[in-house]
């Protein structure tokens, strides 16, 4: 039996050892608060949060400003919910979400505004065809259950032709992993990803706000303010304005290595193809996922999926079961979970091999 075989890559990366070496080593000798001291070493931590926003924005081909700092994809999302709150509180907004959704992206949504689904063709692609009227837009840029990559511009295209004052969101959590992200062509007023997925620590992630000076804040405390005046509060401008309290200064840090040292890897690719072409011959498993999709998702005849996944558990094999935080997808397709298997960079022919082996002799 192998020692441990980690394919849950869609469910957080495991850490590069760079990211753990520059944490660990800020945490150990370089640490303090960041925007909030006067001395050299405060400094010091200030500039090594500007060079990871940087570095964020780089990677997305967006500004500094447009950077907020959260706690990942589902802050975010329940971040925006509160900033549009604040910034049309008269409104009666309808939202537009589709069944590639993760639970993260749609029920912040749930309890204030009226949603409308926009549909999918067969291929799980959002149907630019049929774009619902709507005040804001979800687009899932990458299920985390059909691995697919949506035509990002060509739905926000399809969306601006509906309402050209819609505000378009991205769920890049998934996306982000395998895709260059561009929000210019995007052309987007929301994206979000978490850092976790893409090799940095948990407890960190991105919101990018195209327009931030059209927005209000949803979160109040330090940092964010510039001044109090009386009952009136001035607001610094963005990011400061959307980071009131004190940042994960050390998860920032490990930020900017994971994506200084993260390339979408071509291993994860053939890997993938080969577990697919090996599992395809299986007659009790039934994949539905495409075969270029970024992760293999399937049923097991005659098994329920949190068993089949406590039987792999017992292999060492570590996959998602379930419905995998997305619902609507699985109610789609008429099922209630499936197992997913998605391959990292640290994941070897061998480990798919193994894996393979292991799920013949289990359905045998
Ligand atoms: N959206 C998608 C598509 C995801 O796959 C996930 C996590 O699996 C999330 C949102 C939520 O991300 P987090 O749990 O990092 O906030």
């Amino acid at each position: 039996m192998k020692n441990f075989v980690y394919m849950d890559a869609a469910a957080s990366w495991l850490k590069p050892q760079s990211v753990i070496e520059v944490e660990s080593d800020f945490l150990r000798n370089s640490y303090a608060n960041a925007g909030r001291g006067i001395c050299a070493r405060a400094g010091r931590v200030d500039a090594l949060i500007d060079v990871a926003r940087a570095t964020v924005a780089d990677f997305i081909s967006a500004d500094k400003e447009n950077i907020v700092f959260t706690s990942g994809t589902t802050d975010a999302f329940n971040r925006i919910v509160n900033i549009l709150r604040n910034t049309y509180p008269d409104k009666n907004f309808t939202v537009a979400v589709s069944d590639l959704d993760h639970h993260s992206a749609r029920l912040p949504f749930a309890n204030w505004t009226k949603t409308v689904v926009m549909p999918l063709d067969n291929d799980f692609n959002i149907d630019v065809k049929n774009i619902p009227d709507a005040d804001a837009y979800v687009i899932t840029a990458m299920s985390n259950v059909v691995g697919i990559a949506q035509d990002v511009p060509l739905i926000a295209k399809a969306i601006r032709k509906k309402n050209k004052n819609a505000i378009v969101i991205i769920d890049a959590a998934q996306f982000v992993v395998h895709n260059k992200i561009d929000v210019k062509k995007f052309d987007c007023d929301f994206l979000c990803f978490s850092g976790h997925k893409i090799g940095a620590d948990t407890g960190v992630g991105v919101m990018y706000i195209k327009n931030p000076d059209d927005f209000s804040a949803d979160k109040f405390g330090g940092g964010m303010i510039n001044r109090v005046d009386g009952k009136k509060m001035i607001l610094n401008k963005s990011p400061e304005k959307f980071e009131a309290g004190t940042l994960p200064i050390t998860q920032i840090i490990g930020l900017r290595e994971a994506i200084e040292k993260f390339s979408i890897r071509d291993n994860s690719r053939a890997l993938t193809d080969y577990m697919y072409d090996e599992l395809s011959k299986i007659k009790q498993i039934k994949i539905f996922t495409p075969r270029d999709s970024c992760m293999i998702s399937f049923t097991v005849d005659g098994m329920h999926v949190i068993d089949f996944g406590a039987l792999l558990g017992a292999h060492n094999i570590c996959v998602r079961v379930g419905n995998m935080c997305a619902s609507w997808i699985h109610k789609k397709l008429n099922i209630e979970g499936s197992v997913r298997i998605s391959v990292g960079p640290w994941n070897t022919m061998d480990d798919a091999k193994y894996v393979v082996g292991v799920i013949k002799d289990l359905v045998k």
